[in-house]
């Protein structure tokens, strides 16, 4: 089985990336893209557990894709979600942008 450590950390980048490199106003089939997207992801991830518990998060918290703002956030509280469970510390999503978009300032 894949390494659910580095598979995620990989993930993670792949899936906040598409959040940065999305539309601030993309059109109705750009949203329906990534809500499928979204979807089929959480059918296809290779960590079933991980995969089960975001279908569910999913369920609770629809995916939001009226925007890049939107999305990223929406994709922090998911990954905020796991980092829970995980006892992880949580990340200040109003931040999203420059860890994954814009850069740091400072
Ligand atoms: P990661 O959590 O991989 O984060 C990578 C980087 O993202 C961090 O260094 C930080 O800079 C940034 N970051 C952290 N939090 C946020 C945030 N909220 N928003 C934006 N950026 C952030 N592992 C399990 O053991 N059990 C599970 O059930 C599980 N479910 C998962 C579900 C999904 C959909 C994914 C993609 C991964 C899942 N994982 C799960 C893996 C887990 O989330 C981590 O990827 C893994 O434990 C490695 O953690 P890490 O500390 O290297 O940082």
């Amino acid at each position: 089985p894949p390494d659910v450590e580095a598979l995620g950390r990989g993930t993670w980048t792949l899936l906040h990336s598409i959040a940065a490199s999305y539309p601030d106003s993309p059109s109705t089939s750009q949203q329906s893209d990534l809500l499928r997207f979204v979807k089929l992801f959480s059918k296809l991830y290779p960590c079933w557990v991980c995969a089960e518990d975001f279908r569910t998060y999913i369920g609770r918290e629809v995916p939001r894709v009226g925007s890049r703002d939107d999305f990223g956030k929406w994709l922090c509280g998911a990954h905020n979600d796991v980092n829970r469970k995980l006892g992880k510390p949580e990340f200040d999503c109003s931040r999203w942008q420059e860890r994954w978009r814009t850069g740091w300032k400072d």
